[in-house]
């Protein structure tokens, strides 16, 4: 077995700090999807000039990509699957991209067996040795089942209501448990809302009109989306010693909120996760590239053999297994009302910033995919760049606005 020891080298060299203008119009906090999207527009769409800064080493944030020490592709944050309904975001990312078509397929292990998830019908007739042969028999199935809840509420009521109790133990209490440190009773309903039930036998992870991967890999699409003469990049440094090295008109701020108002009112819970990156010498791992683990008694959450998303071809494979914890670069906001409250308090405060507004997962603490982000971008962009009614001005001024996104 190998461990990943090699990263690809980022597209701009990083000189720190005597090669740079001093001034910027815009500094973009985060070189992620929110960042990348963010600094385009404004440099490309707005003539503005930019200074993207992330505290990484690299580009693309979580999504990023290299190859690893025998020439594999893989996801340093896990697996990423780019999927989506919009076809505004598919154009726009298309501009950096070519995009190699992949259906996603997950495979849970439950009771020896590896078994499709979402549930599907194919699921039942494995687990229970059943021969459903339509949906209304699988529907009929799932609803002897089912504990119907007066309201659902929480992510165990979700799955409760929908399989009953013995699926909801099989695949979601002990995964949701390792994967958020709280019991799915205790996590809002729109986190096992994100896995549906199905009656019919498809076995696609997700059912968007539009799933596939970039046909070079993320860390390419965000090299080409930042390779742009008004865009500087600033890797390896914090914003808070980039804040004071490089005046700056506005800023775009894509880490977490509130460690952008020093904690002021204690800190916002996320959950983070360690990946074991790992080459095994023979060609195949697992059939699918994800295969979940949701018993308690394993550590990890799921495996991933990376191959399955990109179709490269080699001898070797390699995989990752993740291990959810506590500490760690923030991953996930955690969706319960007692820290939706306290990101509004922080958001009251984002609000009253001037000349800052806040775009992406951890600014503004939301559990969104890949393609939430570059629409909340775009749309953030937008409103920047739309000309007041009145307002003389060019609509590309963004100087003394003060904006958070929301829905
Ligand atoms: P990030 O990608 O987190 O970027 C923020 C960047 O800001 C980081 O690079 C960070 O280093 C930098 N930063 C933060 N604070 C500072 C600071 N003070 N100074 C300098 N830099 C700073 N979505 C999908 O659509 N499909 C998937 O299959 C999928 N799988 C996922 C799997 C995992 C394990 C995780 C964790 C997420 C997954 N996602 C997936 C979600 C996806 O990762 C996010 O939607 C997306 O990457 C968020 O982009 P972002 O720019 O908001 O944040
Ligand atoms: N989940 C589960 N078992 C599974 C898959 C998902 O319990 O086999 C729950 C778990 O709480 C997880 C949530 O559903 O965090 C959302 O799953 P998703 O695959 O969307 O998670 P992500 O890809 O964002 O980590």
């Amino acid at each position: 077995m190998m461990r990943d020891d090699y990263v690809q080298p980022i597209v701009s060299p990083v000189v720190w700090p005597a090669e740079r203008p001093k001034a910027y119009d815009v500094m973009v906090v985060g070189a992620g999807f929110a960042g990348a999207v963010m600094a385009e527009r404004l440099a490309a769409g707005s003539g503005k000039r930019v200074l993207v800064v992330d505290r990484r080493p690299h580009v693309a944030g979580n999504a990023f990509d290299h190859l690893d020490a025998t020439d594999i592709l893989i996801h340093r944050y896990g697996p990423h699957i780019f999927h989506t309904n919009s076809r505004e975001i598919v154009d726009y990312l298309s501009r950096f991209t070519a995009w190699r078509p992949y259906a996603h397929r997950v495979l849970a292990s439950v009771d020896g067996m590896q078994v499709p998830i979402p549930i599907n019908r194919t699921t039942l007739n494995a687990l229970y040795g059943l021969d459903l042969a339509s949906d209304v028999d699988a529907a009929a199935y799932l609803a002897s089942r089912a504990e119907p809840v007066d309201t659902v509420r929480t992510s165990a009521d979700v799955v409760v209501s929908a399989v009953g109790r013995e699926l909801y133990e099989k695949f979601f209490r002990g995964y949701t448990r390792k994967q958020w440190g709280v019991d799915p009773s205790e996590l809002d309903k729109s986190v096992a809302s994100r896995v549906p039930t199905r009656t019919n036998t498809d076995d696609r992870y997700f059912t968007d009109s539009f799933q596939a991967m970039p046909a070079e890999g993320y860390t390419r699409m965000f090299e080409r989306m930042l390779d742009y003469p008004n865009i500087d990049l600033l890797l390896g440094v914090d914003y808070a010693e980039a804040r004071e090295a490089y005046s700056h008109d506005s800023l775009v701020f894509t880490g977490p909120i509130d460690e952008y108002f020093d904690y002021r009112f204690g800190r916002l819970p996320y959950r983070s996760l360690r990946f074991q990156h790992e080459t095994v010498d023979r060609d195949k791992f697992q059939d699918v590239a994800v295969v979940n683990y949701p018993s308690e008694d394993i550590p990890y959450t799921r495996i991933t053999e990376y191959k399955h998303l990109t179709g490269q071809v080699s001898t070797k494979t390699s995989i990752s297994y993740e291990y959810p914890s506590v500490e760690g670069d923030p991953c996930y906001p955690i969706p319960r009302p007692e820290n939706q409250a306290l990101f509004k308090r922080y958001e009251a405060l984002a609000l009253a910033e001037p000349n800052v507004v806040f775009v992406g997962r951890l600014a503004t603490y939301r559990y969104y995919n890949m393609d939430q982000v570059v629409g909340q971008a775009l749309a953030t962009y937008r409103r920047l760049s739309a000309p007041k009614s009145g307002n003389v001005r060019p609509a590309t001024v963004i100087e003394r606005k003060q904006v958070v996104y929301s829905e």
